[in-house]
């Protein structure tokens, strides 16, 4: 049971047209510490109740004008004071009207004469279970607020998982994934997609002559204008240090053939301003397509690594063609174009 301290906090509203009937009560009620408030009719009563905060009402049923069950029922139809418990001050005990008084939305009833201990009992009863409420309420919504920002940090965590932190493009684990869904897909729908596999050519020696930092910005540059020139479906992850694979889904081999020579001439004439110097860079592009006659994932991106490789052997800036049927056979599609060096 709370102490008196905290009952001061608790405001009860006593209802009666008697005003001995009110001193009766209040003076049951005294001893406890609450916050006491009248009033004599229903319309005072309900004037009271809009401009106060109540914990509980002890409303009289029989009163002049408006009844009871009537100040009841205007506050159980109105949002900001539904939820009030009413406790009726009631002579009449018969069945009807102990019904009545609850259709109306009361939540108990003390009957007239009052006996103090009852009186006091289901004054305490109601207000501990408002408290209660009161405390699951709060708590409901810290739990609430609480699992928000587990859900948010659960999604912020997700996203890094799948995210390269310097370019923000998938990573590695990301694409394997997307991969292996088209993968499904064209197990369902047979239609083809392709793998682009590519390295910006000598630059270890970019990095050499430029700084890391120059680097790191030609690796955000190169994201960047990838990502903006593919399409939305699209997957463009950083597959290793300056190495990028792009997932083209519902591509066959020469729609990845075109892609990645509009990137490679893209890229070549492109210069990266920094540090007041206007860089270039070129990549070389290996593209692999996913059919019946491979395997698996881990043998298109192979075909797709197979094919760079050979574009590096060839000199570079140029984009090599797996071809699926002949594996052995790597078709080159562009040649170096002459353009500077790091
Ligand atoms: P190739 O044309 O044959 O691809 O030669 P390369 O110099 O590009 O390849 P190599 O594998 O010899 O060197 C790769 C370089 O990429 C070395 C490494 O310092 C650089 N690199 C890898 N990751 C990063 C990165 O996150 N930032 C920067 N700035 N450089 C990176
Ligand atoms: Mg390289
Ligand atoms: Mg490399």
């Amino acid at each position: 049971m709370c102490n008196n301290y905290d009952n001061k906090n608790f405001r009860i509203l006593i209802v009666d047209d008697v005003s001995k009937n009110i001193q009766v009560v209040a003076s049951i009620l005294k001893d406890d510490g609450y916050q006491m408030t009248f009033a004599q009719n229903g319309k005072v009563a309900l004037d009271k109740i809009h401009s106060h905060n109540f914990d509980l009402i002890l409303l009289d049923v029989m009163m002049p004008g408006m009844d009871g069950f009537e100040v009841c029922r205007r506050l159980k139809q109105e949002p900001s004071t539904k939820d009030i418990p009413v406790v009726f001050l009631t002579a009449k005990t018969d069945t009807e009207s102990l019904v009545r008084g609850f259709e109306a939305g009361g939540t108990d009833y003390v009957t007239k004469p009052f006996n103090g201990v009852e009186l006091l009992a289901r004054v305490r009863t109601r207000l501990e279970l408002s408290r209660s409420r009161e405390s699951l309420k709060v708590a409901y919504r810290e739990l609430k607020k609480t699992n928000e920002e587990l859900l948010k940090s659960q999604r912020k965590l997700e996203l890094a998982a799948k995210t390269d932190t310097l370019t923000k493009l998938s990573n590695r684990r990301d694409i394997i994934e997307k991969i292996e869904n088209e993968r499904i897909r064209f197990e369902r729908s047979g239609k083809p997609f392709s793998l682009v596999l590519c390295d910006i050519d000598n630059f270890k020696v970019f990095n050499d002559k430029h700084g890391h930092d120059c680097g790191d910005f030609v690796l955000v540059s190169v994201a960047e204008m990838m990502r903006g020139k593919v399409r939305k479906q699209d997957g463009v992850a950083r597959w290793g240090g300056e190495e990028f694979l792009l997932l083209l889904p519902e591509t066959d081999l020469e729609g990845g053939r075109i892609l990645a020579e509009s990137l490679r001439e893209k890229i070549s004439c492109n210069y990266y301003k920094y540090d007041n110097h206007n860089l270039r860079i070129t990549m070389t592009f290996g593209v692999s397509s996913f059919s019946e006659c491979v395997m698996n994932i881990e043998q298109c991106i192979k075909m797709a690594d197979e094919a760079l490789y050979e574009g590096k052997k060839r000199g570079k800036n140029c984009v090599v063609l797996s071809i699926a049927e002949q594996p052995s056979i790597l078709k080159s599609v562009s040649e170096e174009n002459g353009n500077e060096r790091p």
